[in-house]
């Protein structure tokens, strides 16, 4: 699932492409935005929030669209082949004179008025991107927010409704950087350890989006019973969230192994 930092480098590109620009082509092919014709405006940004995308009109408009498991968005010139979209995954086209962007196998479409983006993204917790991020906010707001401060760490990391914008390899690469067990209750943690868990996550990511995602280090995610860089250990996966929502965290079972006396919740 694309985390925080492929919805950054989506929105620049898209933002780069459409951005001062009146949309001459807008297909919206989701359920009852059939209907929205939203040709002729201008196009005033596209920006990211957590995991979602925002394409906004000067006259007010929002498109947001959810990439959830298999989305993306891509670009391509105005009249050429790749930009007809005519394929069934294609759910949202929006082109400009010269640039056309297209989203396939989106997640969630949505067309609201700008002054209304908060009846979609209000339940969010603060973009742990944002850089405006208040740190101490958003550690209180990751021990407490949705299901409360009984859940694990992992879970905690992953629940948008904490902080927006962090998936597995993020949760997973930044609580094994902390030599966190990903299974204490998020509870345990004080708000110095759960700000050093959001900044870690926060570095890793600003990387990526500065320098594109071949950047990106994977130490542990994806290494299922390859040797811990640190300790040689062989990583293990466990499963964070209970079934159909479950997501793989991988960890070392020593460097991240659990303490004497603290709770956990497996
Ligand atoms: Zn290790």
């Amino acid at each position: 699932m694309p985390e925080g930092d492929v919805l950054r480098l989506t929105a620049a590109r898209l933002d780069a492409a459409l951005r001062g620009a009146v949309l001459v082509r807008a297909e919206l092919r989701w359920g009852g935005l059939g209907d929205i014709d939203l040709t002729g405006r201008e196009v005033a940004e596209v920006v990211a929030y957590g995991k979602n995308l925002l394409v906004r009109t000067t006259d007010g408009w929002t498109v947001h669209a959810h990439l959830r498991m298999e989305g993306r968005w891509y670009v391509a010139r105005t009249g050429s082949p790749e930009a007809e979209g005519r394929a069934p995954r294609v759910r949202a086209v929006l082109a400009s004179a010269r640039w056309t962007a297209l989203g396939e196998n989106l997640g969630m479409l949505n067309v609201v008025r700008s002054r209304d983006e908060r009846r979609l993204l209000g339940h969010l917790g603060p973009d742990v991107l944002a850089d405006a991020l208040d740190v101490r906010a958003a550690a209180l707001r990751l021990r407490d927010a949705g299901d409360g401060p009984g859940v694990s760490v992992s879970e905690a990391l992953l629940d948008q409704r904490r902080v927006a914008g962090i998936g597995t390899i993020y949760a997973a690469e930044s609580l094994f950087a902390r030599r966190t067990d990903p299974w204490r209750t998020v509870g345990t943690l004080d708000a110095d350890e759960l700000a050093a868990l959001l900044l870690t996550a926060r570095r890793d990511m600003t990387v990526a989006v500065m320098h594109g995602l071949e950047a990106r280090e994977s130490r542990v995610h994806g290494r299922l019973g390859r040797p811990c860089v640190r300790c040689r250990t062989a990583i293990a996966v466990r499963q964070a969230r209970r079934p159909p929502e479950e997501r793989p965290i991988f960890f070392c079972p020593r460097c991240q192994a659990p303490q004497p006396g603290v709770s956990r919740s497996v």
